[in-house]
């Protein structure tokens, strides 16, 4: 049987890192996983529910001999990863990551590659609010986009074999340059994340309702705010940190949009408020059309007796 990869090391078992397992091992993609994680906890359940055939406390061992290196920490920890496993990288190997920001991952780790690797930064626009190695499943990569973002002057057959790579794992793929990534997931991750955690904040802050209604009532709204809100904490730090310019920018473009809203709230200016609905209602269809969401009354959940 002929393997994709011979030797994967996915560094970081958690949501990412544990579906990515996950699924090369059910599309059969690799004849050898192995694994990094810091945490022994993470390194007993990744063996104990067959994630890897191999763990290692250090990166530095599991990516020896490896053919495809996965990078899948949080984007704050991916330079000195980098720099841990530079030079015990495979001549010809893949150097990959999974991180939301692309720019300051470039920065971070492409002094630390050396020559002959090949080093093609990549962002799969997949995921859900829980973490861990248990969090993982096969299916997660499923009809959703992975973005890379190669480097000026990369092999394209490198970065052909990477994107077969997330085909396989039933991605579909696009490249583009890593600033144009940051720029548009500021968009379309970045700022809905930092408007959940605002809404869940000033929720929390109100005194003249309690938190007993908020809890009650969440299902008029509330409720989809706090599940992007229960996202990890150190990855979205990590985003925030790393993205700043992007977001500013975006939030800069939000903040007059909202300054519309209020005063045609004020105002009493029904024609703008419908106008606008109306056309955010339409990006709605657009997505469903596109397949990257379900037209299911409520997001298809299924209501729950008490
Ligand atoms: P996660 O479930 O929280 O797992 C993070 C993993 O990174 C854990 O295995 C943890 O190890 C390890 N780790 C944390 N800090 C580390 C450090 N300083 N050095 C080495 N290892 C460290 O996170 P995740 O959701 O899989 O996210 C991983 C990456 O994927 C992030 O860069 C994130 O931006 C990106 N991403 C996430 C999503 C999403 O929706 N969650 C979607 C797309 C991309 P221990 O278990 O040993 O502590």
């Amino acid at each position: 049987m002929s393997f994709m990869f011979e030797k994967v090391a996915v560094l970081g078992i958690g949501l990412i890192g544990s579906s990515l397992c996950h699924v090369m091992r059910q599309k059969g993609l690799a004849k050898t996983i192995v694994g990094h994680a810091k945490s022994e906890e993470t390194r007993r359940v990744a063996l104990e529910i067959g994630l890897v055939d191999s763990i290692y406390a250090t990166a530095s061992e599991a990516v020896q001999g490896a053919d495809l290196v996965i990078m899948c920490v949080p984007v704050g920890a991916c330079g000195s990863l980098a720099a841990e496993i530079g030079s015990y990288l495979m001549q010809g190997a893949i150097l990959t990551d999974v991180g939301s920001v692309k720019g300051a991952i470039v920065r971070d780790c492409r002094p630390h590659v050396p020559n002959g690797v090949h080093f093609i930064p990549g962002h799969p626009i997949a995921g859900t609010e829980q973490s861990g190695p248990r969090s993982g499943f096969a299916e997660l990569f499923e009809n959703r986009w992975c973005i890379l973002t190669p480097l000026e002057g990369g092999d394209p057959l490198a970065t052909a074999k990477l994107e077969s790579f997330w085909q396989a794992c039933g991605s579909m793929t696009e490249l583009m340059t890593a600033d144009h990534h940051d720029l548009v997931l500021a968009i379309t991750s970045h700022l809905p994340h930092l408007i959940a955690y605002t809404t869940v904040a000033t929720a929390s802050d109100l005194e003249s309702v309690t938190d007993t209604e908020v809890i009650k009532y969440s299902a008029s709204g509330f409720r989809d705010f706090t599940r992007i809100a229960a996202s990890d904490p150190t990855m979205w730090r990590d985003v925030f940190l790393n993205n700043k310019d992007a977001v500013l920018e975006m939030l800069g473009r939000f903040t007059e949009e909202l300054a519309v809203l209020q005063r045609a709230v004020r105002w009493g200016d029904g024609e703008t408020l419908f106008n606008l609905f109306t056309r955010a209602r339409e990006a709605r269809r657009n997505i469903i059309a596109a397949g990257q969401d379900t037209a299911a009354p409520n997001f298809g959940r299924v209501p729950t007796k008490k």
